[in-house]
């Protein structure tokens, strides 16, 4: 049998580990990405949520500024009210009285920038006497809010009422009311200040609250007293069921909320409030749209630059995973072309060595094994057995049976051979036409000898029908020599011919046996191949 030569495994190669890295490679650009916008989108919603707080923060704080003037100017107003009754109840409304109340009216509106005027109005709601220069008295309020207001509660605390035209003067003017008592607890009349609308609203243009921002002032039963932007149609206007009235008053008196109006449907950032000691509310709102504009233009230049920037190292990262995926490609091809010439030379180096028609070992494999386990043996100071086999009558068998069944034939016999080889070092061969050799390294004569013998019977016993053979089956002849350490000057070519002579000695002796030569004294032989001759 052929030894198998020990080829290098084939390997992977780079390309495996490079396929690792693939995936690796797309996950970290992917990551990458996905970090920049998680991060940008993240820094974008904070600012958001910054620019809106600090747009809260200035609402309330313009809704302070606005209650704390409201307060202030209508104190002032309701200080003269309180006065007033205390002393129109104390005293009554004589003539001489209403004349010194009269001097004192005057005396006070001209003090009060923001007042408009000052009335006394007895119960019928005719005009007992004002602040005007000049006393009108053919003139009746009986009509006027405030004054059914007061007629049918009896509570003592000032009034705000809905914004109204002057009777006298046709302005816009807020008004702020008192009940007078008679000595017996009845209605006896209403005092009355008018403020100038346009105090607050002057008051209320200088603030800055962009295109779109709002403030209003409203009386606590939700009618509305003034809003910026000024709307004539909306003043005295029923705001009670908006959101700062219907939702947000009842949980709280003070606060914020994003809320869209439904005067004009912009969504503003409220701040609403209402004044303690007087029924009023007020409110500042800022545009959300314009509080973000600012924030907005900031966002789309960021998210245009982390646009490029994601887009860029998107794109080298793209080129750098396809250099990598075309570098596993083509390392992955050349191990396949180096693993294909591997085979292709294992395959040419067995054909080499082999023989076609006996799957044997060929005559120039057996030579180059013979010198080199020859040379062992002498180093090694071994044994080599060589067994020579010859087919009997074999050209009568050609001649009888036709070339092609000699050919069968022969492939049979070198199974027959093949088979009988019992360690791995052992050698079987074509020896040349219908000749096989047997290399047997570490094996001494006698074990030469066994192996001969033993190739002889199975031949035998193939019952290979030869006509041309005495016996009528295909058999053997075959000669064995052995190596022996003690004669060292030996030649491997001697060993050979050594074997051929015994051959020849077995196919003189009739043919179908096995004969031996030795270098040696046939004395000094086995008595264990007594057996063969
Ligand atoms: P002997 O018993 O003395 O060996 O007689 P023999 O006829 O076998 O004589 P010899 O060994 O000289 O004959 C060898 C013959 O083997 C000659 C040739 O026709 C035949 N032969 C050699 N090689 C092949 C082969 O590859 N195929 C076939 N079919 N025949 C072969
Ligand atoms: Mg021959
Ligand atoms: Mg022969």
């Amino acid at each position: 049998m052929t030894r198998s030569r020990s080829l290098p495994p084939r390997l992977p190669g780079a390309g495996f580990r490079v396929f690792h890295l693939l995936p690796l490679a797309i996950s970290f650009v992917v990551l990458v990405c996905l970090s920049l916008l998680a991060l940008q989108l993240w820094m974008t919603l904070r600012a958001r949520e910054v620019q809106l707080n600090e747009a809260a923060r200035e609402s309330a704080n313009l809704a302070q500024s606005v209650a704390q003037h409201a307060y202030d100017t209508i104190k002032e107003a309701d200080t003269v009210l309180v006065g007033l009754v205390e002393r129109v109840e104390a005293d009554g409304v004589s003539d001489l009285e209403l004349e010194r109340i009269h001097k004192l009216l005057v005396t006070r509106v001209g003090e009060l920038p923001q007042l408009h005027g000052i009335f006394i109005y007895a119960k019928d709601g005719s005009w007992l006497v004002n602040s005007q220069k000049t006393l009108l008295r053919n003139l009746n309020n009986s009509d006027r809010d405030y004054f059914k207001y007061h007629r049918t509660h009896d509570d003592r605390g000032p009034y705000v009422g809905p914004p109204v035209r002057s009777k006298s003067t046709g302005d816009w003017i807020v008004t702020v009311s008192r009940r007078i008592n008679m000595p017996d607890g009845s209605f006896g009349g209403v005092a009355l200040a008018t403020i100038h609308m346009n105090y607050f609203r002057l008051f209320y243009e200088r603030f800055s609250i962009g295109d779109k921002g709002a403030i209003f002032i409203a009386n606590g039963a939700g009618i509305l007293l003034l809003r910026r932007p000024f709307d004539e149609s909306l003043l005295g206007r029923d705001i009670s069921q908006f959101p700062v009235f219907h939702d947000y008053l009842p949980k709280s008196p003070v606060g914020t909320a994003v809320i869209k109006s439904r005067v004009d449907g912009v969504t503003r950032i409220n701040s609403y409030r209402r004044i303690e000691e007087y029924p009023l509310v007020v409110s500042a709102a800022l545009s959300q749209d314009e509080e973000l504009a600012a924030w907005l233009l900031d966002t789309v230049i960021q998210h245009a630059v982390g646009g490029v920037l994601v887009l860029l190292i998107a794109f080298i990262g793209y080129r750098g995973v396809r250099q990598i995926d075309l570098r596993v490609k083509s390392e992955a091809g050349l191990v396949a072309a180096r693993n294909e010439l591997e085979l292709i030379n294992e395959t040419l180096a067995r054909l080499a060595n082999q023989d076609g028609l006996m799957g044997l070992a060929n005559r120039r494999h057996f030579d180059q094994s013979l010198s080199a386990e020859f040379s062992r043996a002498q180093r090694e100071e071994s044994t080599l057995g060589l067994v020579l086999i010859d087919v009997d009558f074999f050209k009568q068998y050609n001649d009888i049976y036709g070339h092609v069944a000699g050919d069968e034939c022969l492939r049979k016999i070198g199974k027959v051979v093949a088979y009988s080889m019992r360690r791995p070092g052992d050698l079987a061969a074509r020896y040349g036409g219908e000749e096989l050799v047997i290399l047997l390294p570490g094996t001494d004569l006698a074990g030469a000898l066994a192996v001969a013998e033993s190739v002889r019977h199975a031949v035998q016993s193939l019952g290979i029908e030869h006509r041309g053979n005495p016996l009528g089956v295909v058999t053997v002849s075959v000669g064995v020599a052995a190596f022996m350490p003690s004669h060292l000057e030996n030649q491997a070519v001697e060993l050979v011919e050594l074997a051929d002579k015994a051959l020849y000695k077995a196919k003189a002796a009739g043919r179908n046996q096995v004969c031996y030569e030795s270098a040696c004294e046939p004395a000094e032989q086995l008595a264990t191949v007594f057996a063969f001759r």
